[in-house]
């Protein structure tokens, strides 16, 4: 997958996309990453890139000519048909896993990274296949939530993960929070790992962990189990919690 990222501060890349899982990835030739900067398509001597909002109000503005001419340069130099234009905003529709397993079916994103107060919205209006926010929060840029989602989309891709991690036991994957996980010591200051993962018996461990899943989700996140896939025996399970829960309080 080719990853395009548009944006006025491109250093800030260097720490996330150099080391760790990501990195392994453009070493191997899964993923390639590119920062395209629109101020080097901005006109004049200061390269400007913002200017105040029409109608008046603080704060500055992304102007769209450097933003369009670095879309089609880098769309000019790429040749990938199945690809998505993605604008980073607060306004847009709330990034899940559902949406990085999508975008995961892309061969290029490329994404436009905002600042100071957001962009002109004949940017968001006319360049973008589709505006993306990653939380109800206001940051001062998008490049973190660029970074967020291309992680995210990367796990989704064949080979990144090695075999010591696992998109599909992990949370939302099927539609849950993951159970939890434990690993050596035995014990730990007092506090043990319980005796079933240590029983070998695994169609008992799987029973145990998509209870824990099932019960952690109630906790954490009830939403989730509207749109979960449940089996009569998960639902059956959820109704003796809630059971529990209300005679507990
Ligand atoms: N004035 C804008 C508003 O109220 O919606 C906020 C602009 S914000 C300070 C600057 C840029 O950061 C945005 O254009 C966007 O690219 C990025 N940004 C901030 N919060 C974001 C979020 N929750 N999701 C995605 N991008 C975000």
């Amino acid at each position: 997958m080719r990853i395009d990222i548009l944006s006025l501060f491109p250093a800030m890349f260097d720490g996330p996309f150099g080391d760790s899982i990501i990195r392994r990835a453009v070493e191997n030739g899964i993923l390639d990453i590119n920062i395209t900067n629109p101020r080097d398509f901005a006109e004049g001597k200061h390269q400007q890139v913002d200017d105040t909002p029409f109608g008046g109000g603080s704060g500055m503005v992304m102007k769209p000519e450097p933003v369009f001419k670095a879309v089609r340069h880098v769309k000019e130099n790429t040749d990938f048909v199945n690809r998505r234009v993605l604008l980073m905003s607060p306004e847009g529709c709330v990034f899940n896993q559902a949406k990085a397993r999508e975008l995961a079916q892309y061969d290029q994103l490329i994404f436009i990274c905002g600042h100071y107060e957001g962009f002109d919205a004949r940017i968001s209006e006319n360049l973008a296949d589709e505006i993306i926010s990653i939380g109800d929060y206001v940051l001062t840029g998008g490049e973190l939530p660029a970074m967020i989602i291309t992680d995210a989309v990367a796990r989704m891709l064949p080979g990144v993960l090695g075999s010591e991690e696992s998109a599909p036991t992990d949370s939302f994957y099927n539609g849950l929070l993951e159970h939890p996980q434990y690993t050596r010591p035995r014990e730990f200051e007092g506090l043990t790992v319980p005796d079933i993962l240590l029983s070998g018996d695994h169609a008992k461990i799987a029973k145990w962990r998509r209870e824990k899943s099932l019960e952690i989700t109630l906790k954490n996140r009830p939403d989730l189990l509207q749109t979960a896939e449940l089996s009569e025996a998960d639902q059956k399970y959820i109704e003796l919690l809630k059971q529990s829960l209300e005679t507990n309080n």
